[in-house]
C-alpha cells in the first residue's frame, strides 16, 4: 500500500539578511518578514519598514549583503 502523507509544514518565504547600513556601515541582521521597523543597531538608521507581510528594505539606505538560511 502507498503511503500518501501529506506534510503541511507552512514554508514561509522568510529568512535573514545582512544588511549594511549605508549611513555608517555597520552590519545588521534583519529578518525579510519583520513586522516591526528595523533600526540599524548603530546609529539608529531606518533601515527596513513593515508592509503587510514582507518587510521592504530602505535601498536607500541599506545595502543586502547576504542571505542567511
Ligand atoms: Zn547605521
Amino acid at each position: 500500500m502507498v503511503k500518501k502523507r501529506k506534510i503541511l509544514i507552512p514554508q514561509p518565504r522568510s529568512r535573514f539578511l545582512k544588511v549594511i547600513c549605508k549611513v555608517c556601515g555597520a552590519e545588521n541582521v534583519v529578518f525579510s518578514h519583520a513586522t516591526f521597523p528595523v533600526r540599524c543597531k548603530v546609529c539608529g538608521t531606518v533601515l527596513v519598514k513593515p508592509t503587510g507581510g514582507k518587510a521592504y528594505i530602505l535601498r536607500d539606505r541599506a545595502e543586502i549583503v547576504a542571505e542567511l538560511g
